[in-house]
């Protein structure tokens, strides 16, 4: 479960209060789900706070907005600042960070577009996804709810509306005494979490589904693959079959907030022996040194936070309505 606590809001270049950070009720994304946001994770290194891929998570951002028709107000760089000022602002470590487009004003109907676009990032305190089971593996129900396709809801874009269906999942998997749900596309091959990539590995391949599958092509996903590569095992993205999940000899999520975590059940099938296997854990180990700053190689996916001092004033300044 996600704690909400945080000190400010970064709301269109203002730090605004936690409590006050507020959107009119007759918003257009309120309404009609029209909102595209990121999720991504601050890590304490031994350089100090860092976040993870942030430029991915921009592109990201800015791919979604374009496919849902939102003008976005900021550049690139604008609003990977942006994040930065709303970590330093914060103080949280481990954080997880969510920037969110949206249409905040008065203005129903759904194709009105004329509310103007603003940028909100709020900053929580990250927690361990699913807490100790995330060690142990997860339990995962097969959902009887599919994944929209991507001609009807593009899974491409991390939207707001897209949750809908993430949510029926996840409430139905834990309703049902499941940690998580794992979605189906609309053929029947297995698609993602509500929240997460899905892996598994066979005779040593790796195996993991593509965009035809209607998944959101996680960051997280993207990393595991190179990791995987470096590691020198073979990864295969291709549709996945029901009866291959259930037969893998390691199945794992990734996610921004699940990070990587392995899956021991999935719908009363147990994956492998049960307990997370070599391949995962050897992708884990790698992949948790890198957000610790510690594998060289990669340090190019950490951006560094530049201290509180520097990355306020100017935030500040706009605060109080100079700029
Ligand atoms: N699929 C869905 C539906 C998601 O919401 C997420 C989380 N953003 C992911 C996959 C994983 O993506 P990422 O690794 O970029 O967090």
């Amino acid at each position: 479960m996600l704690a909400t606590q945080g000190k400010k809001i970064w709301m269109d270049g203002a730090l605004v209060d936690f409590a006050d950070a507020k959107i009119h009720v007759l918003s257009h994304t309120f309404h009609y789900g029209v909102g595209v946001f990121e999720g991504i994770r601050g890590y304490a290194t031994a350089n100090g706070p860092a976040i993870f891929r942030l430029s991915d998570h921009v592109k990201r951002l800015i791919d979604s907005a374009r496919l849902y028709r939102m003008p976005v107000p900021y550049s690139a760089e604008e609003i990977a600042q942006g994040v930065l000022e709303a970590q330093a602002a914060n103080e949280i470590i481990p954080s997880y960070i969510r920037p969110i487009l949206y249409r905040g004003e008065p203005a129903l109907g759904v194709k009105n577009r004329a509310g103007k676009v603003s940028l909100a990032i709020g900053v929580i305190p990250a927690k361990k996804y699913l807490g100790e089971s995330s060690e142990t593996g997860v339990r995962a129900k097969i959902s009887p709810y599919r994944k929209p396709r991507s001609d009807a809801i593009p899974s491409f874009a991390k939207a707001d509306g897209n949750y809908l269906n993430s949510y029926l999942a996840g409430v139905d998997a834990s309703d049902d005494g499941y940690d998580e749900a794992i979605l189906l596309d609309a053929n029947g091959y297995v698609a993602e979490g509500t929240g997460e990539n899905i892996f598994l590995v066979r005779n040593g391949t790796v195996y993991t589904p593509g965009l035809e599958s209607d998944i959101l092509l996680g960051i997280t996903r993207m990393s595991v693959v190179q990791i995987a590569k470096d590691l020198g095992y073979p990864v295969v993205e291709k549709l996945v079959g029901v009866n291959e999940l259930l037969t893998a000899d390691e199945v794992f999520f990734s996610g921004t907030y699940a990070e990587i975590a392995p899956v021991r059940e999935v719908s009363h099938y147990a994956v492998g022996n049960g307990r997370p296997g070599p391949v995962t854990r050897d992708i884990m180990d790698v992949f948790y040194r890198i957000v610790r700053g510690e594998e060289p190689k990669y340090a190019a996916w950490l951006t560094r936070v530049p201290a509180l001092a520097r990355a306020v004033p100017r935030a500040a300044r706009r605060e109080r309505g100079s700029a």
